[in-house]
């Protein structure tokens, strides 16, 4: 069967966390490996009332073919949230709705990039960022993120040495680490790619899951020729419906059009509408509002927990939003030892490998809170504590 499939199918690897997923499916196992919302916040009797509104309204049109670009409601809803949040200026026309944030990666990668050519990609990054770009065969150039941003130095000779095309970043609340890059940083990283033919995809799946502090601009500020901006649905409201976008000028649009229609003529129209009919009727920041509470609390537990019992040789993130926070063992522990340690005591997170483009053991891991309540996690931290201690002792 072998020689039936295309070389670039060769390198991608399934993805780690789903396998994982599957270990953890077992009830009796403390999870903070997924990567999923809180379902107790899916607004499920508010969208049951939008799905009966939209049959009577729509009728069998609800059901019909649409548009490849997404409704147009949808988008200038989209459009206008930009405005009052961030302040950015976007046209409706040029917000295209895709198939979860995720597909929006894959359309990117398509018409930017031919094979063999460089992206830049956060050290640790996000995994189905990786699992996405990787068909389309380019060279990764990984730079570090640290807790204010983005390693400068680094970027800047990946960027003069070998000239990419695509930057990949998630500037909020990152997916695996929970950092967010500095006001600072984000100026010094616009200026060094400022003017280069680069793209630079802000990837904001997090930024209104902000429990703490106060938000920096989005690199659309600093460079709006450059930045294509990617939004979903999936952790603010259902990750389920599939509903995400990109807002990207109007040459690119053009392209990731076509690549649209050909990948699958447009995204669902069914949940666009009920979507749409949600937003109209709900106050989306309210319901924003209580899963940030939520997972602030949660957040604030598990460094709690993290604080009392990890050795101070074992460090952490302490994100001001998002899902994750990021530990890293004392060097030359491997992550993935801890991990088995944990499974035994039925608790378990990502080891850090699979964040990394380049293979090699390493001594981080990430750990959600997003899912788990505060006892929950105390409980799991302290087994993961035990852990840790059988392997420094
Ligand atoms: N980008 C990041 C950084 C993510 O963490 C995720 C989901 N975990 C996605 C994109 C994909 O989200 P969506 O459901 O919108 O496809």
């Amino acid at each position: 069967m072998n020689g039936i499939f295309s070389d670039r199918m060769q390198d991608v690897p399934r993805s780690f966390i789903r396998e994982i997923l599957k270990v953890t499916m077992d009830p009796e196992i403390i999870s903070f490996a997924g990567g999923l919302p809180n379902r107790a916040f899916f607004p499920i009797d508010e969208l049951r009332v939008a799905t009966d509104q939209v049959f009577a309204e729509r009728g069998a049109d609800c059901l019909q073919y649409s548009n490849s670009e997404g409704l147009l409601e949808l988008r200038a809803f989209i459009a206008q949230r930009y405005q009052e949040q961030q302040g950015i200026r976007l046209d409706p026309e040029q917000i295209l709705i895709t198939n979860g944030s995720q597909q929006a990666l894959d359309l990117l990668a398509k018409v930017v990039l031919n094979d063999g050519e460089s992206v830049v990609v956060e050290e640790p990054g996000y995994l189905g960022a990786i699992q996405a770009l990787s068909l389309y065969r380019p060279r990764y150039l990984p730079v570090p993120v640290h807790d204010d941003g983005m390693a400068v130095d680094q970027l800047a000779s990946a960027v003069e040495r070998d000239r990419p095309r695509l930057m990949y970043t998630v500037p909020n609340f990152q997916n695996p680490s929970g950092i967010s890059y500095s006001s600072e940083n984000r100026r010094e990283v616009a200026e060094i790619i400022a003017g280069r033919d680069l793209l630079l995809i802000e990837d904001d799946p997090y930024g209104a899951l902000r429990f703490r502090g106060e938000a920096s601009p989005s690199f659309y500020h600093l460079l709006p020729d450059q930045t294509v901006l990617l939004g979903s649905f999936s952790k603010i409201v259902v990750p389920g419906f599939r509903l995400g976008w990109i807002a990207a000028p109007a040459e690119l649009y053009e392209k990731l059009l076509i690549a649209k229609q050909a990948a699958d003529l447009h995204t669902c129209n069914f949940t666009q509408y009920i979507l749409l009919r949600y937003l109209q009727d709900n106050d989306l920041d309210k319901h924003i509002s209580r899963i940030i509470e939520a997972y602030g609390r949660q957040c604030r537990a598990m460094l709690a927990a993290i604080d009392r019992s990890f050795p101070d040789t074992v460090t952490c993130t302490r994100p001001d939003g998002g899902m994750f926070l990021w530990g890293r063992l004392p060097d030359g522990l491997p992550a993935m030892d801890l991990f088995e340690r944990a499974v035994a005591r039925r608790v378990v997170f990502v080891p850090g490998e699979p964040f990394y483009t380049a293979a090699g053991a390493t001594s981080t891991f990430r750990l959600n809170f997003s899912c788990v309540g505060e006892l929950v996690i105390t409980d799991g931290i302290g087994r993961i504590a035990e852990a840790i201690g059988e392997m420094i002792a």
